[in-house]
């Protein structure tokens, strides 16, 4: 499997990002902590940039705003950004990819790096970046690392990442390496080699937690400055039992493929939208007492190749606060309580453990991602455990079973006990109203 980072992890590149960190870094930190004035003032007069750049430039934006009757410089508030319309995956699958290349770059130019979008969501989606948008996802995952680690972080550190894909360069030409692994396949092992490596940030699937338990001794004593989750769901209790056996604060990251990092918990629990690269807008939904639900949409406002302008991932989210409000970790803004539209990331087997969908969703996306036979699928994990349904669009079952019966035993595998799997063929993946799209749902029910 080639990973989505490969395209664009040169030695060039790296050097690129190096050299901008070193420029950027304190500026990047003092921005974390700007007032509610500070930020719309800058939030505005990036949007404004990037609608009109993309309404000029880029031909399904030009058709997609002037129908809603937009014009080249008509985006003076906040209040009209919020008017031109969203922008969903379904939208995008009806996109032919020429349509969303701008008119000034060439679609085989060397400094553009493709990317399919491997996510929950069952529908895959091609995502196309430049230096730019690349350098500016590392740095603000580099920005985590610093804010995190405070002086610790420093260009010798490790950072160590368990996880199918890394969203930053695998080191700045030899500074600030990170260390990554698709899967913790023997404990022990892991656990001596962070021994040898003393990160300083662990990067880790929230499933992997339970797996380090019988080592808490030991991963304690490595004193990481953070524990960051991220991909899946896990819940504040578990994030807060965690910090407490492992010592060090483990705090979740809200991101997407197609946007980056949305948002990240500070050590008091909140989520904080980080507003310079992206911006968030949190819609509410309902309101009950003091908690509100809201939908998420996005826009990458710094990027030029292929930016997501009010792009719904289909997430669901509480918020709490307002503009004004101040946390105790220095930053303004309203904040986001909890994730809520990643439930049922997790399988579940007969013997209680927890496998990553992640895992499972490499699998499924290794076979039929490309399958031309198969154009979108979800796996289902019934309450049983044990039997699964394997749902799709696509071509007569006859010339996918194959694929199916080399994907059951690679899912037996994973699952590591034996599995019913019924093939279903339908004519349309049927909605989930409240969740995400998923391309893996589990119906076990969860202990606790
Ligand atoms: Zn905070």
């Amino acid at each position: 499997m080639t990973l989505q980072e490969d395209c664009y992890d040169t030695l060039d590149i790296q050097r690129h990002i190096r050299r901008r960190w070193h420029q950027e870094r304190d500026t990047l930190i003092a921005r974390s902590y700007w007032t509610d004035a500070q930020k719309k003032e800058y939030v505005l007069q990036h949007l404004a940039g990037v609608v009109d750049y993309a309404f000029n430039q880029i031909p399904f934006y030009h058709e997609y705003y002037k129908a809603s009757g937009y014009e080249t410089g008509a985006l003076r508030s906040l209040a009209d950004f919020e008017s031109i319309p969203t922008l969903d995956k379904n939208i995008l699958r009806s996109v032919q990819t020429k349509d969303f290349i701008p008119r000034s770059l060439a679609a085989e130019a060397p400094e553009m790096f493709w990317s399919s979008t491997s996510g929950s969501s069952g529908v895959a989606l091609s995502i196309l970046s430049d230096l730019d948008s690349v350098s500016d996802n590392s740095l603000t995952y580099y920005r985590m690392f610093q804010r995190l680690s405070g002086p610790a972080f420093s260009a010798d550190r490790w950072i160590y990442n368990i996880h199918h894909i890394r969203s930053w360069v695998s080191s700045m030409s030899g500074d600030y390496p990170t260390f990554t692994l698709n899967d913790i396949a023997d404990v022990e092992q892991f656990v001596l080699h962070m021994e040898l490596l003393r990160p300083v940030i662990l990067n880790i699937l929230p499933s992997y937690l339970p797996v380090m338990e019988p080592y808490a001794r030991r991963i304690a004593q490595l004193q990481l400055k953070a524990i960051i989750t991220n991909s899946e769901a896990s819940s504040r209790h578990e994030r807060e039992h965690y910090s407490s056996i492992y010592q060090t604060p483990v705090l979740d990251e809200y991101s997407s493929e197609e946007i980056g990092i949305i948002a990240l918990e500070c050590p008091y629990r909140h989520y904080h939208p980080e507003f310079d690269f992206a911006h968030v807008e949190l819609k509410d939904l309902s309101r009950t007492g003091s908690s509100a639900l809201a939908t998420v949409y996005c826009t990458d406002f710094m990027c030029r190749t292929m930016p997501f302008i009010r792009y719904d991932h289909g997430d669901i989210v509480s918020v709490a606060g307002n503009d004004s409000s101040l946390c105790k970790c220095g930053k303004h803004g309203r904040t986001i309580e909890r994730v809520e539209g990643r439930k049922d990331d997790c399988l579940q087997t007969t013997g209680n453990h927890y496998v990553p969908a992640a895992a499972v969703t490499n699998a499924l996306d290794s076979f039929f991602n490309a399958d031309p036979n198969v154009s979108s699928f979800r796996l289902i994990q019934r309450a049983t455990l044990i039997d699964f349904v394997f749902m799709y669009t696509g071509a007569d079952t006859e010339q996918i079973s194959p694929s199916l019966r080399a994907f059951l035993v690679q899912l037996q595998t994973l699952l590591k006990m034996p599995v019913q799997l019924k093939i279903e063929r339908v004519a349309a993946l049927p909605d989930t109203s409240s969740y995400k799209r998923k391309k893996i749902i589990s119906e076990a029910r969860k202990n606790g």
